[in-house]
């Protein structure tokens, strides 16, 4: 928007031409007083990235419903605040997430995947570029790191990623995630969350709501344990209750039971293992494997293994699969 351009007078006229206008200025200050005049009471929607630091914070606050100068300081990296028009009375501004830039080159994916599967293990930890909030539901440092190993093998994959800021007062996934034929899923990385089964559900249930497949992602050896849990939301192995599968009991929480089953029965996900040095996505079922085969003949096992208690695996968490 340059001095001395007619941008003045377009804006006062667009509407009734129907004319629609994007305008980016990265200091109001750098406009002449007419045009920063008609950016503010003619631009009807209004989007703001964080804009601390500049001489324009009182007026930028001043254009946004319920936004103060202190929320604005706080944005993070690649997120806004969006101020939408009405007929009426003006609504309480938005805060919102923006994709980071992103630059996959399609063109090369063949080439990326034949170097991602020969590449070096990781080393060193990968870093985040942006800031996913301190709440609780921002998870621990762990889960941060997965986030971002998951977010970089993915990209290497021709998926695109968003990871979202979390906040306290909503539940969102932990990403979105825009597949190479593009549709969008729900990002899901579950560390700690692995010993708690409804928080679990709960994050398959949120994808299903907006009729989405959830992607989770897993450390090495973590993805059958996530399969037992998602494909046996009642919990098959406990004995409260009883129906014509036989017995079950609901997977509880501080007291509370994770029990909207129709929910999540007829889920679409997915499972992808975060390995060393590449990733495996899990397109079909995870079947499970004996963990104790490295070292011992099957027949062994079959006959004798510290391991089963009645037919149940300890350390899979599910039936012996020697013995089914
Ligand atoms: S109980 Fe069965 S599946 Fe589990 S370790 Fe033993 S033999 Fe393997």
């Amino acid at each position: 928007m340059g001095e001395g351009s007619n941008f003045t007078k377009i804006l006062s006229e667009a509407r009734e031409y129907r004319l629609g206008c994007w305008l980016t200025t990265q200091y109001l200050n750098q406009l002449a007083t007419e045009m920063k005049r008609a950016a503010a009471n003619d631009c009807r929607t209004k989007i703001v990235f964080n804009p601390d630091g500049t001489e324009d914070l009182n007026r930028i606050a001043g254009m946004l419903q319920g936004i103060d100068k202190k929320q604005l300081r706080q944005l993070g990296q690649y997120r806004a605040v969006i101020q939408k028009p009405s007929e009426t009375q003006r609504g309480p501004a938005a805060v919102f997430n923006t994709y980071p830039p992103w630059n996959a080159n399609h063109a090369g994916i063949n080439q990326i995947k034949d170097r991602a599967t020969q590449a070096e293990p990781r080393t060193t930890e990968i870093k985040l570029r942006q800031s996913l909030g301190n709440q609780t539901s921002a998870g621990g440092e762990k889960h941060k790191q997965l986030l971002a190993e998951a977010k970089q093998d993915l990209e290497q994959q021709g998926y695109q990623v968003n990871l979202l800021y979390q906040a306290d007062e909503e539940e969102k996934p932990d990403g979105h995630l825009v597949t190479p034929d593009g549709k969008t899923a729900h990002l899901e990385a579950e560390h700690s969350t692995l010993t708690k089964p409804t928080k679990v559900l709960k994050n398959l249930k949120r994808g299903t709501q907006k009729d989405r497949e959830v992607i989770f992602v897993v450390k090495e050896g973590k993805a059958v344990k996530l399969e037992n849990i998602l494909s046996d939301p009642v919990n098959r192995r406990g004995s409260q209750h009883e129906d014509q599968h036989g017995t079950y009991s609901y997977y509880t929480e501080d007291g509370n039971k994770f029990t909207d089953i129709q929910a999540v029965e007829d889920a679409d996900y997915r499972i992808i293992e975060i390995r060393e040095d590449s990733i495996t996505i899990h397109e079909e079922e995870v079947e499970a494997e004996c963990p104790m085969m490295e070292n011992h003949q099957k027949e062994e096992l079959e006959q004798f293994c510290l391991h089963r208690d009645n037919g149940h695996c300890q350390e899979l968490g599910q039936e012996c699969v020697l013995q089914t």
